[in-house]
């Protein structure tokens, strides 16, 4: 019998994986890919917190060729509003950082292949999920009855585990796809980010090696439909006509992806004997680029609480356990579903009544000092109680 059975080896199962199997947990770890399989990029930059960046490197996994985030720039479609934040405006390093999602999940990947406390179960699926009064059983396609006292499931947003727990869900649509790609342009973007709310939609682009920028642009479903089948250079003439020259000229440099958004919260974080992580455990409109970040932040405090456990000697997946993990992770989670909700439905809209709102918000967070500080400050993942995972200390000075 294993300590944990991590179902979903993407980038939090991996993660996790690799955080307990450094504390000496026994793990497995099912996933439906094979890991050798040539690792093809899904088209997303991801835009990364400092509380991200915090954790990697502890772990000995941050990509050397992360292009960091020193300065963003807002901006309102309808309204002649901007507002910047600078990497001065915080402490000790850039406000992020931008990397790409293969890369990313090489380098965990890799960690995750030379860690020997870590056994690997893929390519499989699970068939079978079973909570006794002591451990859970998970069996899997490939005929494999698997034990533990505790199973996670990190398998993405149409969690298996979670639908097999019949854990009750919140839920709401957007109507609108996200369509991502990298573009080049011929001025350099100096580290800068940009997120430009227009009324159809946020269309956000972050800085990536060279002269080459991450897009991803939310946009009503009818729409994205027809702009997903313009050419390359119909599309760049589009993005161009919105965004103006700032970058220069584009030119499409990656194939489009599109993914539908939603909203997707559990009611329960736990359940007997089981516990959710990363887009598992939450899904929000990718807006502020925080899904992944907030679901790190869950795997550095599930590890934690493990680590803590087992260190006592505790059974790993008693009530007292997981329900630590989940009075910890409820508040982060609640609180950035309701600031990318508000941030959509008040940016997406040609309301004049919002766009009132909006230029008051613009004006006070660009004078009060403090609030935009918070803000900032909230976005790189460092307020309320960090697990030592997550947490400025100890991670040596961050990367230029
Ligand atoms: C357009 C877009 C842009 C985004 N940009 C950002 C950003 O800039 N910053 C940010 O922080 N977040 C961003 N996000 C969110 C981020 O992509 C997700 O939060 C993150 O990828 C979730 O990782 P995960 O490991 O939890 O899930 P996944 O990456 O979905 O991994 C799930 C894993 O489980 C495996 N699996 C699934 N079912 C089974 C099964 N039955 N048996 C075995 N294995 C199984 C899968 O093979 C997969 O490996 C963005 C999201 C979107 C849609």
């Amino acid at each position: 019998m294993a300590d944990v059975i991590v179902v979903g080896g993407g980038l939090t199962g991996g993660t996790l994986s690799c955080a307990l199997a450094e504390k000496g947990l026994e793990v497995i770890l099912i996933d439906q890919v094979d890991p050798h399989t040539p690792m093809i990029s899904d088209g997303r930059s991801f835009a990364l917190s400092r509380s991200s960046y915090n954790i990697f490197s502890k772990l000995g996994m941050w990509p050397d060729q992360a292009t960091p985030i020193k300065k963003i720039h807002t901006s309102d479609g309808l309204l002649p509003q901007w507002m910047e934040y600078h990497e001065d405006d915080v402490k000790g390093g850039p406000l992020g950082y931008v990397v790409d999602s293969a890369l990313l999940k090489s380098k965990i990947l890799e960690k995750v292949l030379s860690s020997k406390n870590i056994c690997i179960q893929a390519p499989a699926s699970v068939i079978r999920l079973e909570r006794k009064e002591t451990y859970a059983l998970i069996e899997t396609d490939r005929g494999e009855v698997l034990k533990a006292p505790l199973c996670i499931a990190a398998d993405g947003k149409f969690s298996t585990l979670r639908t097999w727990a019949q854990i009750p869900l919140i839920e709401w649509s957007y109507n609108q796809i996200a369509i991502v790609c990298n573009m080049v342009h011929t001025l350099p973007h100096n580290n800068q980010a940009f997120e430009h709310f227009l009324s159809s939609g946020p269309l956000a682009f972050v800085p990536r090696p060279g002269k080459e920028s991450g897009l991803v642009w939310s946009i009503e479903r009818e729409k994205a439909d027809v702009l997903m089948t313009l050419s390359e250079q119909e599309f760049a003439e589009e993005i161009q006509a919105l965004f103006g020259s700032s970058l220069g000229t584009f030119t499409l440099s990656s194939p489009r992806k599109s993914f539908p958004l939603n909203v997707c919260l559990p009611k329960r974080l736990v359940d007997s004997r089981l516990a959710l992580v990363g887009d598992a455990a939450h899904i929000f409109h990718p807006v502020a680029g925080q899904g992944l970040n907030v679901g790190l932040r869950d795997v550095a405090a599930l590890a934690e609480v493990l680590t803590d456990a087992y260190a006592l000697g505790l059974d790993l997946g008693s009530p007292s356990v997981l329900n630590r993990y989940q009075k910890w992770r409820r508040m982060d989670i609640f609180f950035m579903t309701l600031l990318t909700d508000g941030m959509v439905r008040i940016f997406s809209n040609q309301s004049r009544t919002l766009a009132h709102v909006r230029s008051i918000g613009f004006g006070l967070t660009k004078h009060l000092t403090p609030l935009k500080h918070f803000m900032i400050r909230h976005a790189m993942g460092v307020t309320g109680k960090a697990p030592y995972l997550a947490r400025e200390d100890d991670c040596g000075t961050h990367a230029p």
